[in-house]
Formats: structure tokens, sequence, C-alpha cells
């Protein structure tokens, strides 16, 4: 399989084959290696999207999941993603969904918008 590698802005041309051992070509480092492995066998990849909130001045979140997932999961969590409404202003950091899909992940927040600006008479929640 021919993929590059998003490890770092380098972006190396890796050429990758299942075996015993795999036969891997193409990366500068051993980080490449990994990932070229890894993508042979049980790819992976952070998820960066927004998740929508009940808040009007600030009606979408910037999220992230705060570690790699298989990415043959990624659908199902988009799904997860797409049927939850943020009801808590959280910050940057903070979980937006624990452990989503039992993944051992959390969806966190990646902005602090919704600590930002609290519209007068809204109190924090
Ligand atoms: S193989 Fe190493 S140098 Fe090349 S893109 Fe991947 S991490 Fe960067």
């Amino acid at each position: 399989m021919d993929i590059v590698c998003i490890v770092c802005p380098k972006s190396c041309r890796i050429t990758a084959a299942p075996g015993n051992p795999p036969v891997i070509t193409g990366n500068s480092c051993k980080r490449g290696y990994q990932f070229a492995l890894d993508e042979l066998t049980a790819p992976k990849r952070t998820v960066c999207t927004t998740v929508r909130t009940v808040f009007p001045d600030a009606p979408v979140l910037p999220v992230k999941t705060s570690a790699e997932i298989p990415k043959d999961r990624i659908f199902d969590l988009m799904r997860e993603i797409n049927a939850f409404t943020l009801e808590t202003r959280v910050g940057t950091g903070e979980a937006v969904i624990p452990d989503a899909l039992g993944l051992g992940a959390d969806v966190i927040a990646t902005s602090d918008l919704l600590k930002e600006t609290i519209p007068e008479g809204e109190n924090d929640r």
C-alpha cells in the first residue's frame, strides 16, 4: 500500500507491504515506520469536528478526540456527535462526551468560545 505519512509536515511517501516482518520503505524516521505499521494493522485517527450547542451566542463548538481512535469507528463517532447537543459551557480541553463509544478517548472542546462571552442574565451552567 502507498501512503502519505501524516505524522509531521514533511509528508513522506511510504510503501508498506504486509509480511513477517512487514516491508516498509520511504519513511524518514521511526515515527513514520510506526505510522505505516499501524496503517497496515490497525489504522487510527484523531477526529476534529464541531458539536451543536444550546447556546445562541455559539451554536456550534469546535471539538476533537483526546486520543486517536480506530479509523473504522469514525463514522460511528460522527453519528454520536451529530446526535449530541451540548448544554454546558465548557472550555478548551474539557470533556464534551467522555469516553465516546467506550473507545477510551473523550471528545473535548478545542475552543473557549462558550466561556469567553456569557450573555447577561445567563448563569454559568
Ligand atoms: S516519516 Fe518521519 S519525517 Fe517523514 S512525514 Fe513521517 S514523521 Fe515526518
